[in-house]
């Protein structure tokens, strides 16, 4: 039997399916697309907020935008007081250009160039300082007004991280921020760590609490943390996924292609997005005293995150037409009107998992399961949006759709490029008014 791996269910996203309105666009936008809701968006927005609220934590949420090059998003920000995680200047000019303030930014990634350290400044900004002579960069900006910063910390628990300050760094660091009087305002910590798990992330926050003490010693303000982003996302269900992780093996793939477990995003996780930021605040650092939530309170720390995929959780999809269907020996290569650099996951030499509906253009096709790769209209071998064997209810026709579900988060524009002359699949946003779902492109285009 075929492993299948559908996504959660998505009653949103089956009544827009089930429209007709996807059809109309690829037609009318002549080829595949992004669709984007923006609702989902404004909903995992306010479930962090509601955690905040809950265990009494005074907090912000910073949306980081490397994970989708959408306006929509942005916009969602500035509308309801969300800030902006940014790493570049094309993202500060972006967020600010759509309405997100200055003061509502929050600046990360290593060795920021000269350009992005000054208008981050100018713009009153919050900006994470990555390394010492980063420091002393930020230090010698001839801006009107202090430089609102923070220290990213070095994760001990990673050492193999290239980000942040060591112990004897920070030390240096504090001491300089002392040093330079009003020129900064030193205002508190940050860390980013890699992977999903909880428990590393309340025991260093419960760190930088401790650092924000230390700071102020020092006459520093020393109020905030940020803690980041790597709130997971649980795409499929536990048993489906567990299934599939026990008996995948070459013979499911195209090419008998090779995947180990670990090569795989963790598709299902069962704490996740909001529920994770819960389990962070509740949980005690070092395992021992007040949980995270009473540590911050008691201090008088604001807590700062930066979730990126977990704000886009179901809110988009990415949409290709079939333009071909051949036969091999026991399944079938289903080419569609785009390639695999709208899949990144896939440039991690990796799959993304969550199953692409079918969508017939008419109905009237046997209902007779039918095995098929998923390859991209390129002349590259190794371009395939889905190596594995997916169980279809039926044989894909030219002109049916396949809808790959919830790619907003990373998947769907990190690694675009008009390879071939391809034209950039278009985004389209997708809001509902009284049940009835309305379109408009992301972007007007240019004249
Ligand atoms: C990438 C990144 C994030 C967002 O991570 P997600 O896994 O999308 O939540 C947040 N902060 C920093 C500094 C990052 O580099």
């Amino acid at each position: 039997m075929a492993l299948t791996l559908p996504a959660h269910p998505d009653p949103l996203a089956e009544r827009l399916h089930a429209s007709g309105l996807l059809h109309e666009l690829a037609h009318g936008l002549g080829g595949g697309f992004h669709y984007l809701l923006p609702e989902r968006f404004d909903a995992n927005l306010a479930a962090f907020r509601a955690v905040l609220a809950d265990t009494g934590v005074d907090g912000r949420v910073y949306y980081a935008k490397k994970a989708n090059k959408a306006a929509a998003f942005v916009e969602r920000c500035a509308a309801t007081g969300a800030g902006v995680d940014v790493a570049s200047l094309g993202e500060l000019r972006e967020a600010l250009g759509h309405g997100v303030r200055g003061e509502d930014l929050v600046v990360t990634g290593p060795a920021k160039s000269e350009a992005l350290l000054r208008i981050a400044a100018l713009q009153g900004a919050l900006i994470a300082v990555d390394a010492l002579d980063e420091l002393e960069r930020v230090l010698h900006l001839d801006v009107p007004r202090p430089v609102r910063l923070l220290l990213r910390r070095h994760p001990p628990a990673q050492p193999r991280s290239r980000f942040g300050l060591d112990d004897d760094q920070l030390d240096a660091a504090l001491s300089r921020c002392a040093a330079a009087g009003g020129r900064v305002r030193m205002e508190g910590f940050s860390f980013h760590l890699s992977g999903y798990e909880v428990r590393p992330r309340t025991d260093l926050a419960g760190e930088l609490v401790d650092l924000c003490l230390k700071a102020r010693a020092l006459g520093l303000p020393a109020d905030r943390i940020s803690i980041g982003g790597g709130f997971a996302v649980d795409y499929v269900p536990a048993d489906a996924w567990e299934l599939f992780l026990a008996e995948q093996e070459p013979g499911h793939y195209h090419g008998g292609r090779t995947f180990t477990t670990g090569d795989f995003y963790p598709y299902h996780s069962p704490v996740a997005g909001a529920d994770a930021l819960r389990s962070i605040l509740t949980g005690r650092p070092g395992g021992q005293g007040a949980d995270l939530a009473e540590r911050l309170r008691e201090a008088g720390v604001t807590l700062l995150l930066e979730p990126g995929r977990a704000l886009l959780d179901r809110a988009g999809s990415s949409v290709f037409v079939v333009q071909g269907v051949k036969d091999r020996a026991g399944y079938g290569i289903v080419t569609v009107d785009g390639t695999s650099l709208s899949l990144s996951e896939q440039w991690f030499n990796s799959e993304y998992l969550p199953e692409p509906v079918l969508l017939p253009r008419s109905p009237g096709q046997a209902a007779k399961e039918y095995r098929a790769c998923v390859g991209g209209a390129s002349c590259l071998d190794s371009d395939l949006l889905t190596w594995r064997k997916i169980p279809f209810p039926a044989r894909p026709r030219v002109g049916d759709l396949l809808v790959y579900p919830n790619t907003a988060g990373y998947q769907m524009d990190s690694n675009e490029s008009p390879f071939h002359d391809l034209p950039l699949p278009a985004k389209v946003v997708v809001q509902h008014e009284d049940g009835r779902p309305r379109w408009r492109l992301d972007r007007r285009p240019a004249l």
